[in-house]
């Protein structure tokens, strides 16, 4: 018996919502893992979110907590992988659906000359992404009265899993074996803030020049706004460097909030960002500048929106994440996100991207495009498809 397109299409459909669904489920519960080893090693530490693996459903691969308090408590459970390296996922002791762990990258086998192992340097994100801190330490993680206080920058710095400064000749050399070994596709380099007015865009410039002599690979650099009176002239130094796409990440979007969870950070009002938002697409372009936005934290859904209405008009891309609350920082306790207050946010946002024309996708480098810290981008292509129906 044949079955219409109409029937094809719906079904489709719907087990794209489902997947979406258990996605977003996943990055709120976390995942408990029985057999810890499989595939490319989780992420402890470090700087942006942390404490998670990467999981691959139904062909898309995300980040998921393993190492927080929430995940050792969650009802998803992976069982060791096959010898074709296929996962049973169960939600309690029902079998619900396959997953798999991207493997180890090649790349992480290797050293430079004087004995620093790749893995140090930079780190696979995702499936084809290239992570790495350029500067492992941060003005505002110096004191515990000005840190933001859901982040771990200095965590794997103090467990000599990485080191503090990345030469851009150790960059240079890591990406062109990551493309050539792993074949990753764009690389993100963000950076703990340092001392200096320009917030760490002359140590990005210097990275991605040397990146981009040695290997031809999209790079998105993260930063907060440069400041002193010619910030905004770094934005054209960036893209002349190499650099593809801009992250200038808010965190939290509420005032008071981002006072009390990070007191140093919200000294950059969200006036500057908003002013420094507008001069960087005027550089990198429309949907090439993106924010990081941690939901989870306090800001409400409707904060959260109204602000992101504000970014996408700006022709910025608004990457709603959920906050993982990492061990041994401040906030290892609080609450991760419900899926429902996820779904609050990322179904009408990925609407609102659609309907603006800023895609996921477009974007040339970076984390709104690897997407895997986040449901969102699955809740935009979900909506378009809607839209082209
Ligand atoms: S979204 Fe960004 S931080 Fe998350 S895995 Fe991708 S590149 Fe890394």
């Amino acid at each position: 018996m044949s079955t219409s397109p109409i029937f094809e299409a719906n079904r489709e459909s719907t087990d794209r919502q489902q997947t979406t669904a258990l996605m977003t489920e996943l990055q709120s519960f976390g995942l408990r893992l029985a057999d810890p080893g499989a595939g490319a090693p989780s992420r402890r530490g470090g700087a942006g979110p942390s404490d998670h693996k990467a999981v691959t459903v139904a062909g898309t691969t995300i980040m998921v907590p393993v190492h927080t308090g929430s995940a050792f408590n969650s009802p998803f459970i992976a069982e060791a992988p096959d010898a074709d390296g296929r996962v049973q996922l169960k939600r309690g002791s029902i079998p619900i659906a396959q997953i798999s762990f991207p493997k180890q990258p090649r790349f992480y086998a290797m050293q430079t000359l004087d004995g620093v192992p790749y893995s140090h340097i930079a780190t696979l994100h995702g499936v084809d992404v290239l992570a790495t801190t350029v500067l492992q330490t941060c003005i505002r993680y110096e004191s515990r009265r000005k840190s933001c206080k859901f982040c771990s920058i200095g965590q794997s710095l103090a467990a000599g899993r990485t080191i503090a400064h990345k030469t851009p000749e150790q960059l240079a050399e890591v990406a062109r074996a990551a493309v050539l070994l792993d074949g990753v596709k764009h690389m993100v380099m963000t950076t703990g803030t340092p001392a200096t007015p320009d917030r760490g865009a002359q140590v990005l410039c210097d990275s991605a020049f040397a990146v981009r002599a040695a290997v031809d690979l999209p790079i998105q650099a993260q930063c907060e706004p440069p400041g002193g009176d010619d910030g905004d002239r770094w934005f054209a130094r960036m893209k002349a460097a190499g650099i593809d796409s801009l992250g200038m990440h808010l965190e939290v979007v509420t005032p008071a909030l981002r006072e009390q969870i990070m007191p140093g950070k919200a000294t950059v009002s969200i006036e500057r960002y908003m002013e420094a938002f507008e001069a960087a697409v005027a550089v990198f372009g429309r949907g090439q500048v993106s924010t990081y936005i941690l939901a989870g934290l306090g800001d409400t859904t409707d904060a959260i929106l109204d602000i992101s209405a504000k970014l996408i008009g700006l022709g910025v891309y608004p990457f709603v994440v959920p906050f993982v609350p990492i061990s041994g920082t401040p906030l290892e306790d609080h609450p991760a996100p419900s899926p429902e207050f996820m779904r609050s946010i990322l179904e009408p946002l990925g609407a609102m991207l659609s309907a603006a024309g800023l895609r996921s996708t477009d974007i040339k480098a970076g984390c709104g495009k690897c997407g895997a810290c986040s449901s969102l981008s699955s809740y935009e292509k979900q909506d378009a498809r809607h839209a082209a129906r």
